[in-house]
């Protein structure tokens, strides 16, 4: 069988490029983000009642990637980025349909025009296409008990520090979002860089809410060396 989807609303996020998007949600809760509903879609009634709830999950298309295509075997970053489980054993973008799944924060609702998805700590790239909304049942789909294979439990996070330099940058922006500095912070925590890599003397560069953010990495401390932001 083969199905036709529609995208139901887009996706308005900090992260501009795939590089630094924590690998989960939650794992950076002040990213700011919101789901715009399209036509026919975009109707108070669609989301009547799900003010109710606290948190949503959301079907999504991991569209960036899509074309690229799937293999059977993939390496997750939490196994080094060496060993090989199966595509689905894995939360890997490059899978069959290409279909993600995000448990977020829902944190308001605006019908002021169209309708407006407030959510917070959401893993994914600006313009993202969703395909679905539902409600998180807390009595049947939190599971404390669950075994979670190779990710049980939270990745070790990197100690976060700023140059005087980066400090001086942000400050001097007259736009700075006053959640910026606390998502650097979430995000360089959870150490972006590729699982393979390891060079202290390497400066990386991630776009984040049009910024681009320059660090370097010694041991388990990250350095925010400079953000170079919009003119
Ligand atoms: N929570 C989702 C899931 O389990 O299906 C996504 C997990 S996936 C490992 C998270 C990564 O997907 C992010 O770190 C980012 O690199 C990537 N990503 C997010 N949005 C994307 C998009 N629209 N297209 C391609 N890759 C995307």
């Amino acid at each position: 069988m083969r199905f036709e989807l529609d995208t139901i609303g887009v996706i308005h996020s900090p992260y501009q490029e795939k590089f630094g998007i924590p690998r989960q949600p939650a794992l950076a809760p002040s990213a700011p983000v919101t789901l715009e509903l399209l036509p026919p879609y975009n109707q108070p009634d669609c989301v009547r009642g799900l003010e109710a709830f606290s948190h949503v999950w959301l079907s999504f298309v991991f569209h960036e990637t899509a074309a690229r295509g799937w293999q059977p075997l993939v390496r997750p970053p939490r196994l080094g980025g060496n060993a090989k489980v199966g595509v689905f054993a894995s939360r890997a973008t490059h899978r069959p349909n290409a279909l993600g799944l995000s448990l977020v924060e829902l944190k308001g609702i605006d019908t002021s025009t169209g309708v407006t998805l407030q959510l917070a700590g959401a893993d994914l790239l600006d313009g993202t296409p969703v395909l679905d909304i539902k409600p998180y049942i807390p009595f049947v789909e939190a599971r404390p008990e669950a075994r979670g294979g190779f990710v049980d439990g939270p990745p070790p996070q990197l100690t976060v520090q700023w140059s005087p330099r980066a400090r001086a940058d942000l400050a001097s922006w007259a736009d700075t979002p006053p959640w910026l500095a606390a998502l650097i912070d979430e995000v360089l925590a959870q150490d972006p860089r590729p699982a393979y890599q390891d060079d202290p003397a390497r400066v990386y560069g991630i776009r984040l809410a049009h910024c681009d953010v320059r660090f370097g990495v010694q041991g388990d401390v990250v350095t925010v060396l400079e953000i170079v932001t919009p003119a």
